[in-house]
């Protein structure tokens, strides 16, 4: 990640590929100069890593709670990041807390197609909402040209799951009805934005990570999160607006909507 990177903020950060990117933020090479670190329960023992590590980079390392499904929690959580930004503003929002059901279509409830719509597609269009004007602060007070995650950015984490041109060869497998769709309303999402804020300088870029051995990757998954996390941020650290709107894997290559 380039040494440049102000300030970040991700969601989902207690474990899994958020609390590899957190990590790879602050201990990589080029630390980010803040880090808003959000998880759903920051006391809680599913926060323990996130929180030693808070512990070892205190000045960079800010834990905040915030549940991604619910619209007061983020309000507060973009308030009391608010106050530590101020007119810096917000360079880089990562939207990576998402939930995965795995049914097909016979087996998928109403409640979890209304679950995982809440979480993967309203906590990151809340997220956006709330934290836009930190993001237009953030594009104003940079001073870099162009676009880039420098300056003023949203990754929002996608799947290859949601690729409509790829279903044949993953379906079977994997079905999880509902996080395809909620990923493909993703990927709609940030296409909206990207061309509705591309005239405030905001990149958009969707993100796959590959499909990693974490809680919800499972241990047949292909790849470590190090390894999906350090391909993640050397794209991230390269967006530039030919990037806008792109859907990306963690090596940079296009994949099919
Ligand atoms: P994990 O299941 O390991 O971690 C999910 C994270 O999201 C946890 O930190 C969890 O917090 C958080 N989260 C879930 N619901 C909420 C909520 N309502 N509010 C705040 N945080 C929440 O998943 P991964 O790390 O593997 O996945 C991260 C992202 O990458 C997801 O968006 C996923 O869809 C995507 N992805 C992953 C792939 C893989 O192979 N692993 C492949 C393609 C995409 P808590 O501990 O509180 O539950």
């Amino acid at each position: 990640m380039d040494s440049q990177l102000g300030s970040v903020l991700i969601t989902g950060a207690n474990r899994g590929l958020g609390l590899e990117m957190v990590k790879q933020m602050v201990e990589g090479p080029h630390p980010v100069r803040k880090m808003f670190a959000c998880c759903r329960d920051p006391d809680g023992a599913r926060a323990e890593a996130l929180q030693m590590l808070a512990k070892k980079h205190p000045n960079i390392i800010s834990v905040v709670r915030l549940d991604a499904s619910d619209l007061c929690s983020i309000k507060q959580c973009a308030q009391q990041v608010g106050s530590l930004v101020g007119t810096g503003g917000l360079n880089l929002l990562i939207n990576n807390a998402g939930i995965l059901f795995k049914g097909n279509v016979q087996e998928t409830s109403p409640e979890d197609m209304l679950n995982t719509f809440n979480i993967n597609v309203m906590g990151p269009m809340n997220m956006l909402k709330e934290f836009l004007p930190q993001l237009l602060a953030a594009a104003k007070a940079s001073g870099i040209p162009g676009m880039s995650s420098r300056k003023a950015a949203v990754v929002n984490i996608s799947s290859f799951l949601a690729s409509m041109g790829s279903i044949g060869q993953t379906y079977d497998y994997m079905p999880a009805v509902s996080y395809r769709i909620s990923k493909a309303g993703l990927n709609m999402l940030t296409m909206c934005a990207a061309e509705e804020l591309k005239k405030d300088q905001i990149l958009f870029s969707l993100l796959h990570p590959g499909w990693v051995r974490t809680d919800m990757g499972g241990e047949e998954g292909e790849i470590d999160a190090p390894e999906s996390v350090q391909g993640m941020l050397d794209v991230m650290a390269s967006l530039t607006e030919k990037q806008n709107g792109a859907l990306l894997d963690y090596k940079g290559k296009s994949i099919p909507w």
